[in-house]
């Protein structure tokens, strides 16, 4: 069946191999990306065992850019390097100031954005871009643009994203990705964001486990989610999608895949 999960983490998911086999009965690709550097062999692993289905994202969340040394993060990017051959894309990296809120630590999440950014140009590669304002410090979306457009980025894929409507409409005049994940389910935000998007330029994720379109939002909501989110779940955003663009599913499943192809040069 058509249809590419974009970003999803099945190294995060219990029994990553079964969830693999469920997908593909239900798409035909899935791009596992990695936030954490710990995964990166893991991820690397699904994909030798099933190549023509698991892509690789290989990269770093803002969120963890304190966590590890420059020496750290130099021996990552060699990793990447070596399994360039198996590498579809660098993300998730990006700026994330609801995580990240103290000023050196932001800087220092700028750097290693920076340097992936450089990375992903030496090898060729696209960006998944992970962007999120904080409650309070609305400008990490900004700032990231601004980073992708000073160091010349050209193969930028917007992952999750949650900009302003100009925001979105910089991203696309500047050839980038509007990635949409199954929050649209439960957001009139994005379900807008959607309806303005150009579908030449759009792509469907899940960001699963997160992100679950069939978690109850009312009623008693627990504390810790159920991690129930699982790729063919961009299937229901199609739909949604396709209602809103008044196109069949199969069409917005279509055309998100060959925009996958495209970027992440899939065959
Ligand atoms: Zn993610």
């Amino acid at each position: 069946m058509p249809g590419i999960d974009v970003h999803c983490h099945i190294t995060h998911m219990e029994n990553p191999e079964s969830v693999v086999r469920e997908a593909m009965q239900k798409l035909s690709a899935v791009v596992t990306v990695t936030a954490e550097i710990s995964h990166a062999e893991q991820a690397l692993e699904l994909r030798s065992k099933f190549p023509d289905f698991v892509f690789v994202s290989l990269g770093l969340h803002p969120e963890y850019c304190m966590k590890y040394s420059g020496r750290e993060i130099a021996s990552y990017m060699e990793l990447i390097r070596h399994s360039r051959k198996d590498v579809c894309a660098i993300g998730e990296v990006g700026l994330d100031y609801s995580w990240i809120t103290k000023s050196d630590e932001q800087e220092r999440s700028k750097e290693i954005f920076i340097q992936m950014i450089g990375l992903a140009k030496e090898l060729g590669l696209p960006l998944e871009i992970h962007s999120r304002n904080g409650d309070k410090q609305k400008t990490a979306i900004h700032d990231t643009l601004k980073i992708l457009t000073d160091e010349d980025a050209k193969d930028v894929v917007m992952h999750c994203f949650s900009g302003s409507e100009d925001e979105m409409k910089y991203a696309i005049e500047n050839g980038y990705y509007i990635s949409f994940a199954t929050i649209i389910c439960r957001s009139r935000k994005h379900q807008r964001l959607a309806g303005i998007c150009d579908l030449g330029s759009m792509l469907l994720e899940t960001d699963s486990p997160w992100l679950d379109p069939d978690e109850p939002t009312h009623g008693v909501r627990q504390a810790v989610p159920e991690l129930k989110n699982r790729p063919w779940k961009i299937r229901q955003s199609a739909q949604l999608i396709a209602e809103i663009k008044q196109l069949s599913m199969d069409e917005v499943l279509n055309i998100t895949e060959e925009n996958a192809k495209r970027i992440f040069r899939i065959d």
